[in-house]
This record gives C-alpha cells, sequence and structure tokens, in this order.
C-alpha cells in the first residue's frame, strides 16, 4: 500500500516519527509520506528509522501547508501537500517559520477564549501536550478530552473547535498561489490536500482548482476520508483532465483521528509520476538486504 499523508507528534498526530514508520510498515504500507503541519521536524528521525527496518520501505519527505485562497471577496482556508522539496530553500523555509510561530498565538487565543467562556484547560496544558511540535487545534481538542469537557478530538472539532464556533481564531496562511511557486521553486510537487473536505468549512470550486494549474500545480488528493464518493468520482475525472497525479492517502494522525494507515491508498502509477516530477530531495528506501547480509 501507498499511502501518502500522515502526521506526527512533529505537529498534530499522536505517534512520534519513529512510531509512525514502524506502523505503516507493519500495517502494509510500504511507501509513506510524512506530512507534519507547517514543518518538516519529523524528517531526520523518520529517515533513522527507515534505516533500521527490515522491510522494503520508501519514506517520502513531505509537508502540508497552511494556504488560504482568495477569489471575488471570498477567503477559503485550504491545506496543500509538498512533496521532496529541497528544505532548506530560503523562502519556503521561512515561510514555515512564521507559520509555526502564528500557531503559538492563536493556539494561545483560541485557549483564552475557551478559558473565559468556564472550560477547564490551561494554555500550558495544551503546550505540553503538544510537546514541542506545531501547535494545532487537535491538541486543544486534546486538553478539553482530558479536561473531560469531551469524549473525542472529534467530538471538540463538532463546535467548540470548528471554524464557526465562536472561540475560533484564524493563523497566519501562505496564498495558495505563492505557496504552489516556491514548492516548485523548491523542486517539490505540489499537491491540493482533501479539496472537497466539505464539513470542514467552504471549499475551492472547479474554477478555483483549475486556476491553480498555471501556477504550478501538479496533483489532486482524490481518495481521503473525508471525500464523499461522487466527490471523488468527480476530482478523479478533473485530475485526468487536467493533466494531475491523482493520489488517495489517510491523513492518519494516529489517536487524534479515527483513521488507520492504508485506509486509502496512491497507486503505483500516480506514485511514479509524483517521484519523475521531483528535483528537490530523493526518497529514502529502507536497506533490508544490506541488513540481511
Ligand atoms: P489547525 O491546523 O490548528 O487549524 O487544525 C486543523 C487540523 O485539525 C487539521 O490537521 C485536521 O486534520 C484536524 N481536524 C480538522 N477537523 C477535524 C475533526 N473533525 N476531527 C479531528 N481532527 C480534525
Ligand atoms: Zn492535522
Ligand atoms: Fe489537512
Ligand atoms: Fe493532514
Amino acid at each position: 500500500m501507498i499511502d501518502l499523508h500522515a502526521h506526527t507528534t512533529a505537529s498534530d498526530g499522536s505517534d512520534t516519527p519513529a512510531e509512525l514508520i514502524r506502523n505503516a510498515a507493519a500495517a502494509g504500507v510500504h511507501t509513506l509520506a510524512i506530512t507534519d503541519h507547517d514543518t518538516t521536524g519529523g524528517w531526520g528521525e523518520a529517515i533513522n528509522t527507515v534505516a533500521e527496518l527490515e522491510v522494503p520501505f520508501t519514506l517520502i519527505r513531505g509537508t502540508e501547508f497552511s494556504c488560504i485562497h482568495y477569489s471575488d471577496g471570498v477567503w477559503i482556508s485550504l491545506h496543500l501537500l509538498g512533496y521532496l522539496f529541497d528544505p532548506e530553500a530560503e523562502a519556503l523555509k521561512a515561510e514555515r517559520a512564521r507559520m509555526r510561530e502564528s500557531r503559538l498565538g492563536r493556539g494561545e487565543a483560541i485557549v483564552d477564549a475557551l478559558v473565559a467562556a468556564g472550560y477547564p484547560i490551561s494554555w500550558q496544558q495544551v503546550v505540553d501536550i503538544a510537546g514541542g511540535g506545531a501547535v494545532g487545534r487537535p491538541h486543544i481538542g486534546q486538553a478539553l478530552m482530558q479536561a473531560g469537557v469531551v469524549d473525542s478530538v472529534t467530538d471538540a472539532f463538532a463546535h467548540l473547535l470548528s471554524s464557526s464556533s465562536p472561540y475560533y481564531v484564524p493563523k497566519r496562511e501562505m496564498p495558495v498561489q505563492l505557496a504552489i511557486e516556491l514548492i516548485r521553486q523548491a523542486g517539490g510537487v505540489p499537491v491540493i490536500a482533501h479539496p472537497w473536505a466539505r464539513k470542514r468549512g467552504r471549499i475551492l470550486d472547479e474554477a478555483a482548482l483549475r486556476s491553480l494549474v498555471a501556477p504550478g500545480l501538479l496533483g489532486i488528493e482524490v481518495d481521503h476520508p473525508d471525500h464523499a464518493s461522487a466527490d471523488r468520482a468527480r476530482l478523479a475525472e478533473l485530475s485526468a483532465e487536467l493533466g494531475l497525479v491523482s493520489t488517495g492517502s489517510s491523513d492518519y494522525h494516529g489517536t487524534r483521528k479515527s483513521v488507520r494507515l492504508g485506509e486509502e491508498t496512491t497507486s503505483a502509477r500516480s506514485l511514479q509520476r509524483l517521484l519523475s516530477l521531483a528535483t528537490g530531495i530523493d526518497p529514502v528506501r529502507s536497506d533490508p538486504a544490506a541488513e540481511a547480509g
């Protein structure tokens, strides 16, 4: 199985990068992308773990970038996956740092609003849960769960943490066209993440998706747990029509979401196309033969 979207403790997943790699291999995923929010912080540990594996395994290094799209007076938040870009490319690196910094102030503002409304959590608790990873709403959700306010992180998102909640505070996001250009300049492959995950808020329409081809978009995440089957069918058609790579992935977050590794997958053909488009960095492969010898 090929799964190209997974989170770790470097952002809002609950597996460490080492646990993610081992769990993926145990689940029968032979090619995995690590795609934490706005950071490459988990890459090093993931590489070291792949080197120790005794099964064939390919690690695709990536990041999920927080982006914004503007058209006709409407702002839409969205996520853009970037695969195999050079992590030292300066403009993109600086922007990742600014986005992580903004996640801190914004996370604290959401917690302040929840505390003012009487919810028994604290910013320090959220910082501890995040453990140095890029702070996100799932960490606040876990604090709410520990406080007995909700039964699960998903429950917390239903009201308190949703983008329509009175406690919601936005964070820094990159204009998506700029993010696409910077990923391409860094030799990476930009793929729109879960474009039609409708329950998260406003989504890009077909015209907006088409408009991202000119700045350099290379793929669309077609199969995703938050996509309805009719939407998957239409996205697959659109992706083929536009000559883009179609991917499928679980968006695994460990215990902070209910999806399993390999729950959605990418075809071998799509993976080959994606790899052929990348010029930034190489996939990292385990070498089980060397272990045996
Ligand atoms: P943030 O990055 O802080 O804006 O939080 C968004 C993150 O929360 C995304 O990575 C999603 O994967 C996660 N998320 C969004 N909706 C839900 C949900 N209903 N249940 C659990 N996690 C969610
Ligand atoms: Zn996440
Ligand atoms: Fe996402
Ligand atoms: Fe994600």
